[in-house]
Formats: structure tokens, C-alpha cells, sequence
């Protein structure tokens, strides 16, 4: 029987990179490889499953109970990012690390305490790195290794009383098509748990909610030499239009809770411009007004130029799942009980982002999100505490257990 450091190992060794070019489901045909792996590991523990063809596996292990408890959910995703290479990853395992500079292999870089602070966080813990050519995919294969594992002991401690658990691992969450053809016939839990998160005392039940806005400018060419008062810039409408927005609502001027709006591109020349911007916010009336900032400085120039120079094209992307635990927080009570028992120190982080989870929260599952232990995801500098995974495993057990006791 594979312990979790071997499970993992193995897991990250697999290539299962998304690709947004792609239109199939899932993007890629190298995340079935990681698919069959834990379907054949799964299909060992006798355990009932099912691998839809869209490339998500869902298992279930049945109640033990006398009593009707709680069902619940764990969620993790097969795919790695984008941003670095998924192919032969060679993983580094550091024992008892102890602050020290860490070589990346060959590579040339190094993990180094004061480019990388979190590095302090895992002091004494086992932690795994890359050899600096590709990212580890800890995210989410880490939380992968801590399912399965969970999954294997409960098989394992039959003594162990629990309620219905469900199981999924998706595919595609890097690319946003993470719960696409997500299917609750085969998931019915009361509430869930995505264990993709980075430190473990790190808890996530808020995002933000996301809108973007795609702002078209018109101007008048005429030859320069003949332009006065009658040309209109159109890539000047766009520089004209960004100074109209609060200029302290951006993503690098804010963080926490703190929401932003950003020009990710634009585009220009003098007859027409497009300026593409996405709107963050983790609070709904202030999400609101940042969307009306941007027709009121399109009405403005409107007004100010005596015909339509800009038109303004809002599109809300994704929402706050964070207001729908005001009606029900059994999913987050039970966390913060489970991590007590196990003297884990908790805090509530807000995302500054979106989560399967928030989608799955708006079709009726609330689904918090758990970390893993991983930090630094998406590129080379990626690493582990394997330490963390450990406790995360004994923190989920605690929490199945005290679920069943509850009621
Ligand atoms: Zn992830």
C-alpha cells in the first residue's frame, strides 16, 4: 500500500496539463492518464465509481452510521496550469527543512527565504520542490494524494463511523471549465469541500465577484494638418476614459478585501480603440457601483464630446459565494471544530479570484475550499510542505468523524 508521499510523487510525475486551445473535454488527452491511474487505485479499494466521459471521476464510500448524518463532498482537480511546463517533473524532497536556500536541481534557481517568504511557514516540515525546468502541480495533485489517502484509511478503519461521502476529481479547472459538466446525479452531498488551497490554516469561503467590460472608442481621422477642432483621437478617448476611473482601485494598489479594476488590454489608432477591463469585488453593492463608475465616465465623454465616442459593454463573469454561508454554516462549523481538535490554527481568507467551488455553491452546493500545504503554484518556484498534507488528512478524518457524532 502507497503512503502519501509516494502518492503524491507519483501523481506529479504524470503530465496533465490543460489546454484553453482545445474544445474537447477534457482539454487534453494526457489528463485520462492521471484519470485511469486513480480509477485503477480506486477500483483496488472496491469502492463504487464512476469516470463520466468528460473526464471527471466520482466515487462514493457509503455510510457507516446508525444515524443519518450530513452528506459530504471533497472536490479536486486533475489538470496543471499553463503558466510552466507539466512534462517531466522531477520533484526534490527536503526532510526537516531548515530555512535554508534551496538549488533547483541544475536549473540554476533557487528557492531563497527573501524572494519566497512563505518559505519561513514550512520550517521543520518535509517539503517538496521542482528541479527548477517545470511547475510541481502540488495544485492540485497534493490535494489529490490527501483524497485518496483519506479514502484509503477510511477503507482501511472500518471502525471509523462516517456518513455518505462523495468524491470527485475534474479535470480543466486551470483553464475555468473545472465543473463545465460537473453531474450531482453522481455527487448529492449536503455540503463540500475543494481541497485545492495553498496553506493549510488558510480557509476560503469568499471570492470575488467578477465582471468585465469591453469599452469601444469612435473618433474622426482627419489629416493632421488640417485636424484642428475637428479630429477625435480615438486612442486618446481611451487614455481620456481609463483617467476617469478611481485611480486607487487597482490590482496593484490594493489587496484583502480591497477590489480593483483592470485594463488587461488594449488597442488603438485613431479612428477606432477597445480597451478590454475586468472588475473585482468581493462586496456586492461596492462590485455595483465600480460597474456604474464606468457608464457614468461613458455618459460623461458622450456628453462632453456632443456624440457617442465611447459605448460601454458590462458582462458579470462570476460571483461571491460568501453570502450564501449566512443561511447555512455547517460546512464551516465543522471545519473550525475539526481544526481545533487538532490544534491547526485557522484563518478565513478571502480569494482574490473564483473557485469551482463558487460555482458549484451557486447551483445549490456550498463548497468552501481547503488548502494543501502547496505554495506558489503555476510556475518553477512551486513547492510542498508534505508535512501539511499529512495533517490536512488527519484534520478531513476528524472531520467526517465529528460529523457522524453530530445531531
Ligand atoms: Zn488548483
Amino acid at each position: 500500500m502507497l503512503n502519501i508521499e509516494e502518492r503524491f510523487l507519483r501523481y506529479c510525475q504524470i503530465d496533465t496539463q490543460a489546454d484553453d486551445n482545445s474544445i474537447t473535454a477534457p482539454s487534453s488527452a494526457k489528463q485520462w492518464d492521471l484519470l485511469n491511474l486513480l480509477k485503477g487505485e480506486l477500483d483496488e479499494l472496491a469502492i463504487p465509481l464512476y469516470l463520466s466521459l468528460d473526464g471527471i471521476l466520482y466515487a462514493h464510500l457509503a455510510s457507516n452510521s446508525k444515524i443519518k448524518t450530513d452528506k459530504i463532498g471533497f472536490v479536486a482537480h486533475v489538470d496543471t496550469a499553463l503558466e510552466a511546463s507539466g512534462k517531466n517533473v522531477q520533484p526534490q524532497l527536503i526532510r526537516n527543512y531548515q530555512g535554508e536556500d534551496i538549488a533547483l536541481g541544475t536549473s540554476g534557481k533557487a528557492l531563497q527565504q527573501k524572494d519566497f517568504p512563505l518559505l519561513k511557514r514550512v520550517i521543520g516540515e518535509d517539503i517538496i520542490t521542482t528541479n527548477g525546468n517545470t511547475l510541481l502541480g502540488a495544485d492540485d495533485k497534493a490535494g489529490i494524494a490527501i483524497i485518496i489517502e483519506l479514502i484509503t484509511h477510511l477503507i482501511n478503519h472500518p471502525e471509523i463511523v462516517h456518513g455518505d461521502l462523495y468524491f470527485a476529481f475534474t479535470s480543466d479547472e486551470e483553464i475555468g471549465r473545472g465543473v463545465d459538466h460537473f453531474d450531482f446525479a453522481h455527487f448529492p452531498a449536503d455540503f463540500a469541500y475543494t481541497i485545492d488551497g495553498g496553506d493549510i490554516a488558510a480557509v476560503n469561503y469568499e471570492n470575488f465577484n467578477a465582471a468585465s467590460a469591453i469599452v469601444s472608442f469612435t473618433g474622426r481621422a482627419i489629416h493632421p494638418g488640417s485636424a484642428k477642432g475637428r479630429l477625435i483621437n480615438a486612442s486618446r478617448l481611451a487614455m481620456e476614459f481609463d483617467s476617469y476611473l478611481p485611480s486607487a482601485e487597482l490590482p496593484e494598489l490594493t489587496d484583502d478585501y480591497q477590489g480593483f479594476h483592470h485594463l488587461v488590454a488594449m488597442e488603438g489608432a485613431v479612428e477606432k480603440a477597445l480597451s478590454h477591463y475586468i472588475i473585482r469585488n468581493h462586496d456586492q453593492a461596492i462590485f455595483a457601483r465600480m460597474k456604474q463608475d464606468f457608464l457614468i465616465a461613458e455618459q460623461k465623454m458622450n456628453t462632453l464630446y456632443q456624440q457617442v465616442v465611447v459605448s460601454v459593454e458590462l458582462k458579470d463573469t462570476y460571483y461571491n459565494m460568501g453570502p450564501l454561508f449566512s443561511h447555512d454554516r455547517r460546512a464551516l462549523k465543522l471545519v473550525e471544530e475539526a481544526f481545533k481538535q487538532n490544534e491547526q490554527e485557522l484563518i478565513y481568507l478571502p480569494i482574490r479570484g473564483g473557485t469551482d467551488g463558487a460555482r458549484l455553491a451557486f447551483n445549490g452546493l456550498l463548497t468552501p475550499n481547503l488548502g494543501t500545504g502547496g505554495y506558489y503554484a503555476h510556475g518553477p518556484y512551486e513547492f510542498v510542505s508534505l508535512t501539511q498534507m499529512q495533517k490536512m488528512v488527519q484534520i478531513l478524518l476528524c472531520l467526517v468523524t465529528l460529523s457522524s457524532a453530530q445531531k
